[in-house]
């Protein structure tokens, strides 16, 4: 489905006709019933593996010219948790698949209950720039470890990335149940038109509501993994230089600060700012030297649209002044450096909209009280990051705040643990996916409850007589 050379990203001409039969050739492969053997899940898992190990140069170079990513991060946060996301269900996924014996009740006395998980059928993937890799993978082999067949729709703004998929995946898997279709709105459009048995979405809210629209009209599931302003309060009790680091990597570490999970703003006392700030900075100028522009350790903005979107936040005329460190920009190489802004105003645009890029706004209150109240006036995040030493602090803050995921005293690694769902709630999403939470997410729980012909009770049959009606 893929196309080539200089069409990279676009979908040549893939069009409601074409998606309509892409969708009839995988319910038929589906049908025949080969998906659902652990045989063949396995098969390609371990097909995905493959190419994860053959081709992760082509994977760093596809991140590098889409993002400027940097080789480890290309590795940390794409590639191996891609291969670990597979690894771990290999290992797990005989378990999961396995029917679940669950009680039985006095009414249904005597009978046998147990909780099937079934493949939903054929699904669509529709996945995101700024991860481009793991964000197209990873659903995929959720839909795969569950036995569905796929079709994964990569993202155009990250054309390098769509590409090798669209060239490379269909060398590893089983092609009849997985079809790569890259393309923009009129490719997903003539997708989402079609009848699919869940739809996995990646990507910002706005276009979350067009694909929960689109499946409503078929009373398709979707999993609508979105965004938002992600918060990190740091209390006055925690080691500075550590809550620091960590906080650096967590933003300009994860592309620049274009990732869902990385910290959209710092709340903290107003004694404590200087404090912060002043270990920020050093941070900052020890991770990426004096002229982060030049730095390779950054990547760079992912095209010109979301650079000139990120300066409309800088140049507000209320914001511009609140820098405290940063700011630089180089627009033809498409560069921002890691910037620093302090008590920027509550009503700007920067304040309201996800930033998804390299700014951290610092928001100050008397009280750490005040800041979780600031948390809950706003939508509910996809994660919520805590930064204390005292106890109080923490349970007070993980009780009070509702995230997609809370994290305490780091920033996004709660990702990388399989045992943990990963997606968000009110407007950062609907759904959760990895490890197990991938094999539910993709699988239909059939409940089957067997009787035999024992057990009979007159009282459920009509006639139903006046001594029946007294027990
Ligand atoms: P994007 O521009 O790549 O869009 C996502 C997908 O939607 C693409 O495949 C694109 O082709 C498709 N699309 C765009 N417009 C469409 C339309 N009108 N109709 C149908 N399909 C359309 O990515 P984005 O939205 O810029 O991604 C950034 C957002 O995603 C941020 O809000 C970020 O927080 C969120 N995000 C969330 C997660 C998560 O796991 N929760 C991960 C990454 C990004």
């Amino acid at each position: 489905m893929g196309s080539g050379g200089e069409e990279r990203g676009k979908g040549a001409g893939f069009d409601g006709a074409m998606a309509a039969e892409l969708v009839a050739g995988l319910r038929r492969s589906f049908a025949s019933g080969r998906t659902r053997s652990h045989e063949w899940r396995a098969a390609q898992l371990k097909g995905i593996v493959r190419m994860i190990d053959e081709k992760e140069s082509a994977i760093m170079a596809a991140l590098h010219e889409d993002l400027a990513k940097p080789q480890m991060e290309s590795y940390l946060h794409e590639i191996s948790l891609a291969k670990a996301a597979c690894t771990f269900a290999l290992k797990e996924m005989k378990r999961w698949m396995k029917p679940e014996k669950v009680p039985t009740s006095l009414t249904t006395f005597p009978s046998s209950a147990e909780i099937i998980s079934e493949p939903l059928g054929v699904v669509l993937v529709i996945s995101a720039w700024n991860y481009p890799f793991l964000l197209s993978i990873d659903p995929v082999i959720g839909a795969l470890v569950a036995g569905n067949a796929v079709v994964l729709k990569p993202s155009e703004v990250a054309p390098a990335t769509s590409y090798f998929f669209a060239k490379v995946l269909p060398e590893y898997i089983d092609n009849s149940c997985v079809k790569i279709v890259e393309g923009s709105i009129p490719e997903t459009t003539a997708l989402l038109e079609q009848k699919w048995d869940k739809i996995f979405y990646t990507g910002n809210g706005k276009v979350g509501r067009i694909v929960m629209a689109a499946a409503a009209k078929h009373l398709t599931p979707v999993a609508l993994e979105l965004g938002g302003k992600c918060p990190a309060l740091v209390d006055s009790s925690v080691d500075v230089k550590v809550a620091a680091k960590r906080i650096a990597v967590g933003k300009w570490g994860c592309n620049n600060g274009q990732a869902c999970i990385a910290p959209d703003y710092i709340l903290t006392t107003k004694s404590f700012a200087p404090t912060l700030v002043d270990a920020m900075k050093r941070t900052l100028e020890k991770f990426y030297g004096k002229d982060p522009l030049e730095s390779a350790d950054l990547s760079r903005i992912v095209n010109s649209n979301h650079f000139k979107r990120l300066m409309s936040l800088l140049d507000d005329e209320n914001v511009s002044g609140t820098i405290v460190y940063g700011g630089q920009r180089d627009e033809q190489h498409l560069k921002i450096a890691p910037t620093l802004l302090l008590d920027v105003p509550h009503d700007s645009s920067i304040m309201k909209e996800e930033i998804f890029g390299p700014f951290l706004p610092i928001v100050t209150f008397d009280e750490v009280e005040d800041c979780i109240d600031f948390i809950n006036s706003k939508s509910k995040p996809l994660a919520a990051y805590l930064f204390t030493k005292d106890r109080k602090i923490e349970d007070q803050f993980v009780k009070n705040v509702s995230a997609g995921g809370i994290l305490v005293n780091d920033v996004a690694l709660h990702l990388a643990n399989p045992h943990l769902p990963f997606g968000g709630v009110g407007e950062s999403g609907i759904g959760a996916y990895h490890g197990k939470f991938s094999f539910d997410a993709f699988s239909h729980k059939k409940a089957v409850l067997s009787r035999g012909f024992g057990g009979e009770a007159p009282a459920r049959y009509p006639p139903y007589t006046p001594q029946k009606q007294r027990i």
